[in-house]
């Protein structure tokens, strides 16, 4: 009797370790519970945050990026799963490369994938200045260091990722190509082949203001490996192909009883915990000094009390604001 109870006890247990990689976006399996089984996920250098334009740091190092191969259709197809937790499409094309933008090296860019929301108010992990967006999407690369995104996932600046917004508007005929598969992996587990695209049509380069900081993956096992670019501008979709997302796609298999629409896979906002958040844009208008210009002056002025070392304060100043449009004007114009 005492083996059998012992038995009844265990094998839940069991079963559930076997699965070992269960997390969900609410209940006991929820965001809150992610460290449990994957403790990076408490890490102090979380994604995804809060930005505000204002506390950004501008730096002049983020300049463009390049895109190689985005130009011209992929070379092979692309595949489409879904896999519970959202919706992912692997570029198989190996060519394709980007650089640039302020970081060392060269990254490949391996899948993209989709974070959304019930309705439009909510869907994006991150969020500028209290504004969340109904849909994010994530061009994941890893570096060219590595040989494969296994070795990578876990090391600093081993991925990179370009975050890029959705907005409600004007049908999106370019990622139609795509979305028009959605409906092909509407339960767990599914695949579907997607035709080459074009991927510069889906992910415009000249979108080219963007914010930088240091996190992680936004999702169990939470390393924090993440070279993190949110570009500001959004790609705007229709309300129907936003519809689509929260109408096909379940979280469920296609053998579930009880079917349940996949919706809110976004991760709660995670503390900055005192790092920066770069901008490659003066993030105030040029006719303003921007906070950082004057900051920097104010640390060659500060011992300065007499007149004459405030009359140079104020031209350095002016200088500052000076060279800071001229800047801006340089970076900004793609
Ligand atoms: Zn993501």
């Amino acid at each position: 009797m005492f083996v059998f109870t012992s038995l009844l006890i265990l094998l839940p247990i069991v079963a559930f370790c076997g699965t070992g990689s269960v997390w969900e976006y609410t209940g006991i399996h929820g965001p809150s519970h992610w460290h449990e089984e994957y403790p990076d996920c408490s890490g102090v250098m979380q994604s995804p945050v809060a930005i505000e334009s204002k506390k950004a740091t501008y730096d002049v190092s983020l300049l463009q990026f390049g895109f190689k191969g985005f130009s011209e259709r992929v070379h092979a197809n692309m595949t489409m799963k879904n896999n519970g937790h959202t919706v992912q499409v692997d570029i198989v094309d190996t060519s394709l490369r980007t650089h640039g933008g302020g970081v060392t090296g060269g990254y490949k860019p391996v899948q993209f994938h989709f974070h959304w929301g019930a309705d439009n108010s909510k869907g994006s992990e991150h969020v500028i200045d209290n504004h969340h967006y109904p849909m994010e999407m994530h061009l994941v690369h890893y570096s060219d260091r590595f040989q494969k995104i296994e070795d990578a996932i876990d090391k600093p600046d081993g991925l990179m990722v370009l975050g890029f917004f959705f907005e409600i508007g004007p049908h999106n005929i370019h990622f139609a190509e795509v979305f028009n598969y959605l409906e092909n992996v509407a339960h767990k587990d599914d695949t579907a082949a997607i035709p080459p695209v074009v991927m510069e049509r889906l992910v415009p380069i000249d979108l080219m203001h963007y914010y930088r900081y240091r996190g992680s993956l936004t999702t169990p096992p939470c390393y924090e490996s993440v070279v993190w670019t949110i570009f500001t501008q959004p790609i705007t979709i229709s309300n129907d192909q936003m519809n689509d997302f929260r109408n096909k796609i379940k979280k469920t298999t296609v053998n579930d009883t009880h079917e349940e629409d996949l919706v809110n896979d976004f991760r709660p906002l995670q503390q900055l915990n005192g790092r920066n958040v770069y901008s490659s844009f003066l993030t105030q208008n040029p006719s303003t000094p921007s906070p950082q210009a004057v900051q920097s002056i104010t640390v060659i002025c500060k011992h300065s009390h007499d007149d004459t070392n405030n009359a140079i304060s104020k031209n350095l100043s002016l200088f500052a604001i000076f060279i800071g449009i001229l800047t801006s004007g340089f970076t900004c114009g793609h």
